[in-house]
């Protein structure tokens, strides 16, 4: 059976019907794109970012993230590279980075809540991240947003960051952006922030400890913590069409896109992309083959 599988590393994702569909990978650091081009996935959908902050003594420099994302850049060339801004918090700690003890980490300063606080920091990520486009197909996304009020902040500084390049005549790409639904928030508003963006991401991890208040890490509540649960799948689907209300796309780059009992369901939703580990891209991409949307879509 794994044979079947390995011929299916050069096809294409495409459904019975011949909707396109986006199979990206999901990947912590740059030791994994081997794995990612040994799949062929089509591109990479999320690059935790945060990790390149962790375990270390320091500040990242700029020029330290910048080679490293002009690396994913130019291996990854024409395929698309989704870098997510750094997603720290107290559950996500260095020393260095000297963020307070919370009672409640989930719920914190964490993703870009941290980042708008640490305008520094961000400032030299958003930096780096423009200085590597100019070598190939990258766009990024912000974690945990959940108002349309952290969108105005991120794109002034975006300004700001731009307005350096050009003074400084450093070339760069104007890439594509992409936001996080994470919160009932974000889904609530999903239409107001798709206008903003090119693509909207849904992590539905997050999503489903959020919806339904249950910290996803607590061993207790394992037997009760249902990722099928109706209002996760109905908040997906919400997500979906408001986006493409606003012509935008959508995906989902929770683990819960590599479930191929559901990869029928998120087509017939209208998900634009799925993404996933990078063990996961061809039995996700062979469930993407055998679906047939004739008869569902127009
Ligand atoms: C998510 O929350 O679904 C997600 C992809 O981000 P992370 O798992 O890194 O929180
Ligand atoms: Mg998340």
């Amino acid at each position: 059976e794994r044979e079947e599988l390995l011929k299916l590393k050069t096809q294409k994702d495409e459904t019975k019907d011949g909707t396109k569909i986006g199979l990206y990978a999901n990947i912590g650091n740059m030791s994994d794109l081997s794995s990612v081009l040994f799949y062929g996935a089509s591109g990479i959908g999320l690059l935790r970012s945060e990790f390149q902050y962790l375990g270390r003594e320091n500040y990242p420099r700029e020029n330290e993230l910048f080679h490293a994302y002009k690396k994913l850049a130019e291996t990854m060339g024409e395929r698309t590279a989704v870098i997510r801004t750094a997603d720290l918090g107290a559950d996500k700690q260095a020393s260095y980075l000297d963020i307070p003890a919370e009672t409640n980490p989930i719920m914190g300063n964490r993703g870009i809540r941290l980042c708008l606080d640490r305008k520094k920091m961000f400032k030299a990520q958003l930096r780096a991240i423009y200085r590597a486009s100019a070598y190939g197909n990258l766009a990024m996304m912000y974690p945990m947003i959940d108002s349309e009020e952290e969108m105005d902040q991120i794109e002034e500084i975006i300004q700001e960051v731009k307005a350096g390049l050009d003074e400084k005549e450093i070339p760069y790409r104007n890439i594509r952006t992409g936001i996080m639904i994470e919160t009932p928030a974000a889904v609530m508003i999903s239409q107001e922030l798709a206008r903003r963006v090119n693509f909207l991401s849904i992590g539905t991890n997050d999503l489903t400890q959020y919806t339904l208040a249950m910290d996803r890490q607590n061993p207790l509540l394992k037997d009760k913590y249902n990722d099928h649960h109706p209002a996760v799948l109905r908040m997906i689907k919400m997500v979906v069409e408001a986006a493409h209300q606003e012509n935008r796309q959508a995906g989902i780059c929770g683990e819960i896109a590599a479930d191929t009992e559901l990869t029928e369901t998120f087509l017939q939703m209208g998900v634009d992309f799925l993404s996933v580990v990078p063990a996961c891209i061809l039995p996700v991409r062979k469930a993407i083959r055998e679906t047939d949307l004739s008869s569902q879509r127009g």
